[in-house]
C-alpha cells in the first residue's frame, strides 16, 4: 500500500496529509452505523487543487491495477456506514472547511463541504438565518454529510430536506476536474450536450437515460414523501419550471458520484415566537388521525418519542423528564410546534389545531413556557444518545432498523407489525423520529459479543425491511443506504432500477474510485462480515 501512496506523496501539486498509522486507521474504522471497516490511509486535502490530485491519482493507480477507492468523510456520525471504507478516507473536515459571507438579501450562504453544521449555524445565526434542515446530529456532523446523505431535520416538514435548501453546488467528478452543477433550462442543457468533452459526454448520457426509462423510473418511487434510498432520479428535472438540475443527483449520493466541494446554501428567517402542543397516543391506530390533522395547521416540526425514551430520560434528564410529565405512561407523544410573528397568531393556529384534535377525542397539552418547550425537544433528540448511555450491561446501541419510512395512512398498522418482531427477538429499543414526515428512528440495544450477533441482526434488517416494502414504505429515509441498505435497493426497486443505478454509477464513476460498494455493489456477506463484534461503544 505504502508503494501505491509513493506517486501521490511525490506528486508536488499535493499538499495535503497522509496518515497510514494504526491508530488513525483505527480512528476512522468506525462511524455511528454497526460497522468497523479498517481503511488503508486517511488523506486530508488542503483545498480543492489536492481534492483533485488525490482523484487524479486514484484513477492511475486503478488504470494500472492497483484499485483505489476514496469515501468522503467530514463528522463521520453516518449510521449507514457511509465513510467507512477498505479504501482511503477523504478527510475534508481538517482543511476544507471555509465559510464564505453571508449574503442577507438574498439568504444564502456558500461553504466549503468540509465545514461543521455547527460552525455554519453560528455564522448564519449573527444574521438572524437558519439553515432550515438541521439534525438531532447537528452539533457533529458536517455539511458535507448533509449533502452526502440528503439529511432532514425537525424543521424540514416546512423547509423540506437538505436538498430543497441548497441553489448550487461545485463537484470535483473522476476526471479531476472541479464542475458546477445547478438548475439549467432547456437550451442550457443543449449547450452543454454539445460540449465535446466529459461533462458533455455527463449530460448527453444522463438526459437519454432519463428520457429511454420514464416509465420505470415514475412508477418506482416510493410512496413517501421523502427517500434516500438509491440514486434520486425522480428529481433532476423540474417539470413546472423545465430545468434539470443533476447537482441534485449527488446530493444522497453518499460521495460514490464524485465529491462535493462547495455549496451554495438557502436559508431561511426563523419566526420570532413559539408555541408548542403535546398529544399523547395510547392506541397505535390513533397515529395516522392525529398527525394528520395537525399537519393541516402547518406546523413547523411535529416530532415524536416513545415511552422507552421517556423513561431513559427520567434517568439521565429528570428534570427535563419532570417538566415534560404530561408524556409518563403514554405509549409515545407527539410534539408539534408551531412559529409565527406575533404570540398572538401563533396561538390562534396552534390553538385551533388543539381544538380540532379535542373534538376527534384526542386528548391535547398546551405548552406555554419555553423551558418546558425546551424540555421536549431535547428530550427527543438525546433519544439514541440516552440509548448510548443506557446501563444495561453487556449491550450496545446499534443503529439499524432505524431509518424507516412508510405512507402516514399505515403507521400504526407498521408500528404494531414492527413492536411484534421486535417482542419476538427480545429487543430492547426506543424510538422518536420525524414523524410529520413519516418517518421514525427505531434504535434497538444488542449484544453485539454474543454468538451469531452479526447475523441475528441483519436477519432482523431483512425482516424489517421486507415490512417496511409490504407497507408501500421506503427503507430509508434521511440516514441513506450505506453499507447496511445498499443489499436492499433490488427488493425496494426491482432489478430494472438497480440496473439503472448502475448505469448512473457507470456515468460518473467508471472506475469505481469512489466509495465502492455503496448504492451499487454492496452484498449482504459483506455487511455481515463487518459488523461490529463488541459491546464498546466508539
Ligand atoms: C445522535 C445522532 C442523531 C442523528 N440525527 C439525524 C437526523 O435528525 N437527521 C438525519 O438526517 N440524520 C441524522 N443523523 C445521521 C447523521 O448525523 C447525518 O446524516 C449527518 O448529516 C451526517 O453528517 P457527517 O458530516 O457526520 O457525515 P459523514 O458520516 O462524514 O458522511 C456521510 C456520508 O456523506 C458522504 N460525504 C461526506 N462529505 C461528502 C462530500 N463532500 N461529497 C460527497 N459525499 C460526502 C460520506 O462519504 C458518507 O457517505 C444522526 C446521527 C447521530 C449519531
Amino acid at each position: 500500500m505504502s508503494g501505491q501512496l509513493d506517486a501521490l506523496k511525490n506528486n508536488p501539486f499535493f499538499n495535503g496529509d497522509i496518515d497510514t498509522t494504526e491508530a488513525t486507521r483505527k480512528e476512522k474504522s468506525r462511524d455511528a452505523s454497526i460497522f468497523e471497516v479498517l481503511p488503508a490511509g486517511v488523506i486530508s486535502p488542503r483545498d480543492v487543487n489536492d481534492i483533485q490530485a488525490v482523484v487524479r491519482w486514484a484513477n492511475d493507480q486503478t488504470l494500472a491495477g492497483n484499485p483505489v477507492t476514496l469515501a468522503a468523510r467530514v463528522g463521520g456520525t453516518c449510521m449507514s456506514g457511509g465513510s467507512l471504507t477498505q479504501g482511503y478516507i477523504l478527510d475534508l473536515k481538517k482543511y476544507v472547511n471555509y465559510i464564505g459571507e453571508v449574503d442577507v438579501e438574498a439568504r444564502t450562504i456558500t461553504t466549503q463541504t468540509g465545514a461543521m453544521h455547527l460552525a455554519v449555524e453560528t455564522t448564519v445565526k449573527e444574521k438572524g438565518l437558519l439553515f432550515a434542515p438541521y439534525t438531532s446530529s447537528r452539533d457533529i456532523c458536517g455539511i458535507g454529510g448533509m449533502l452526502g446523505n440528503n439529511a432532514s431535520g425537525e424543521q424540514s416538514i416546512k423547509y423540506g430536506p437538505t436538498s430543497a435548501n441548497v441553489n448550487k453546488l461545485k463537484v470535483v467528478l473522476s476526471d479531476g476536474n472541479e464542475y458546477e452543477f445547478g438548475p439549467l433550462s432547456r437550451t442550457e442543457v443543449e449547450i452543454k450536450k454539445q460540449q465535446p468533452n466529459y461533462e458533455g459526454e455527463i449530460y448527453r448520457r444522463m438526459t437519454a437515460l432519463l428520457e429511454d426509462n420514464a416509465f420505470t423510473i415514475a412508477t418506482n418511487h416510493p410512496r413517501t414523501v421523502k427517500n434516500a434510498a438509491g440514486y434520486q432520479l425522480w428529481d433532476l428535472w423540474d417539470i413546472h419550471k423545465q430545468t434539470l438540475n443533476l447537482g441534485r443527483l449527488f446530493i444522497g449520493a453518499q460521495g460514490t458520484l464524485g465529491i462535493i466541494t462547495e455549496a451554495e446554501l438557502k436559508l431561511v428567517k426563523p419566526g420570532s415566537y413559539r408555541r408548542m402542543i403535546v398529544t399523547p397516543i395510547g392506541e397505535l391506530s390513533h397515529l395516522a388521525e392525529v398527525v394528520k390533522t395537525m399537519l393541516r395547521y402547518d406546523p413547523i416540526s411535529c416530532e415524536t418519542f416513545d415511552h422507552f425514551t421517556y423513561e431513559l430520560a427520567e434517568q439521565l434528564y429528570p428534570e427535563d423528564a419532570a417538566r415534560a410529565h404530561v408524556a409518563r405512561g403514554k405509549h409515545m407523544v407527539i410534539l408539534s410546534v408551531f412559529e409565527g410573528e406575533t404570540q398572538h397568531q401563533t396561538d390562534v393556529i396552534a390553538g385551533q389545531a388543539k381544538e380540532m384534535l379535542e373534538k376527534l377525542g384526542h386528548e391535547t397539552f398546551w405548552i406555554d413556557d419555553q423551558a418546558t418547550i425546551d424540555s421536549f425537544l431535547l428530550i427527543r433528540r438525546k433519544s439514541f444518545k440516552m440509548l448510548l448511555e443506557h446501563p444495561t450491561p453487556h449491550t450496545r446501541a446499534e443503529a439499524f432498523l432505524e431509518d424507516t419510512i412508510v405512507p402516514l395512512e399505515n403507521y400504526g398498522a407498521f408500528l404494531g407489525e414492527l413492536e411484534g418482531i421486535l417482542k419476538e427477538y427480545k429487543m430492547i429499543y426506543t424510538y422518536a423520529g420525524h414523524i410529520g414526515a413519516g418517518s421514525i428512528r427505531l434504535v434497538p440495544l444488542a449484544d453485539m459479543e454474543a454468538e451469531g450477533a452479526a447475523e441475528r441482526i441483519m436477519e432482523l434488517e431483512t425482516k424489517v425491511n421486507e415490512l417496511v416494502i409490504t407497507y408501500g414504505g421506503s427503507i430509508s429515509v434521511d440516514h441513506n443506504d450505506g453499507i447496511v441498505r445498499t443489499p436492499y435497493l433490488e427488493k425496494q426497486f426491482g432489478a430494472e432500477m438497480v440496473k439503472l443505478f448502475e448505469e448512473v454509477k457507470a456515468i460518473f464513476d467508471p472506475n469505481t474510485i469512489f466509495n465502492a460498494g455503496k448504492k451499487v455493489g454492496g452484498t449482504y456477506q459483506y455487511a455481515v462480515d463487518h459488523v461490529i463484534r463488541d459491546n464498546v461503544e466508539g
